[in-house]
C-alpha cells in the first residue's frame, strides 16, 4: 500500500547517537533497506520524537550528553506509552558487566562498536522479528501458540491454561527467546521492577510453568542454565 510515496508498512526505526561519522554510517547502511530512519542527536529530541513518531524500533547510544542511552532506555520501559517499543543499544562497552547493565535497564539487544553495517540490519530484522509478532497478538514457538487478545494457549490445537504469572513468564519467554535471564531480571522483566519479591520466587513459577508444559511434553522448552539462570531455546 502506497501513501504519497510512502510504504505504510515500512517500519520506523529510530537512531539516538550524537556523533555525526556514526550516523552517517548508519544512514548509509538504511540507504537501500526497506527501514525508515529517523534520527536524534539526544535523548531529549529522542524523547520528543517517540511520543510523536512511534518508532518500531530504537537504536539507542550508550554515551549520550545530557540524559545517557541508558537512563533513556530505563525511562521508555518505565512507561506504558513506551514499553513495547524493542531497543538495541550502541555501545563502545564491550565488557559482560555493561552489556548486563544494558539488558537490565530493559534493552533487547545490544551491538558494540565498531560494528558493520550488515551485523546491524541483521539485528534489527532479528530483534522486529521477535518482537513484531506480538501486535498481531499471536506467538508460535516450539509448538506452542499464544494468542495474547484471547489470553488462550495451546499445543497441537489443545488448549490449557496456566497461573498469570505463569502466562506472563511464558510469554516473556516466547518474545525473548534463545537468551539467558538470571533471576533478578526475570522479576525485573516480568513482574515490574517496584515490588521486592525474593529471587527464589522466580524458581518456584518456572517449577509451576514446567510442570504445566509437561502434559504437552514440551517442558523442555524452558532450560535451566547453571550459574546463570533460564532460556528459553528450541534448539
Ligand atoms: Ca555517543
Amino acid at each position: 500500500m502506497l501513501i504519497r510515496g510512502v510504504n505504510v508498512s515500512q517500519k520506523k526505526i529510530l537512531l539516538v547517537e550524537d556523533e555525526l561519522a556514526i550516523r552517517e554510517m548508519i544512514k548509509f547502511a538504511f540507504y537501500k533497506s526497506d527501514f525508515i530512519l529517523l534520527e536524534a542527536e539526544d535523548a531529549e529530541t529522542a524523547l520528543v520524537m517517540i511520543m510523536r513518531e512511534h518508532p518500531d524500533l530504537i537504536l539507542l547510544d550508550w554515551m549520550l550528553p545530557g540524559i545517557s542511552g541508558l537512563e533513556l532506555a530505563h525511562r521508555l520501559k518505565k512507561d506504558d506509552a513506551s514499553n513495547e517499543i524493542p531497543i538495541i543499544m550502541l555501545t563502545a562497552r564491550g565488557e559482560e558487566n555493561d552489556r548486563i547493565r544494558g539488558l537490565d535497564a530493559g534493552a533487547d539487544d545490544y551491538v558494540t562498536k565498531p560494528f558493520s553495517p550488515r551485523e546491524l540490519m541483521a539485528r534489527i530484522k532479528a530483534v522486529l522479528r521477535r518482537t513484531t509478532p506480538e501486535k498481531d497478538g499471536i506467538l508460535e514457538l516450539g509448538g506452542i501458540c499464544m494468542d495474547s487478545v484471547k489470553h488462550r494457549l495451546s499445543v497441537s490445537g489443545k488448549q490449557f491454561d496456566l497461573g498469570p504469572t505463569e502466562y506472563k513468564l511464558l510469554h516473556f519467554f516466547m518474545t525473548h527467546p534463545e537468551r539467558v535471564y538470571n533471576r533478578s531480571q526475570l522479576l525485573d522483566r516480568v513482574w515490574g521492577g517496584d515490588v521486592y519479591i525474593e529471587e527464589r520466587t522466580v524458581d518456584v513459577h518456572i517449577r509451576r510453568l514446567r510442570k504445566a508444559l509437561t502434559e504437552f511434553k514440551v517442558e523442555h522448552l524452558i532450560q535451566t542454565v547453571r550459574g546463570a539462570g533460564y532460556r528459553f531455546s528450541t534448539e
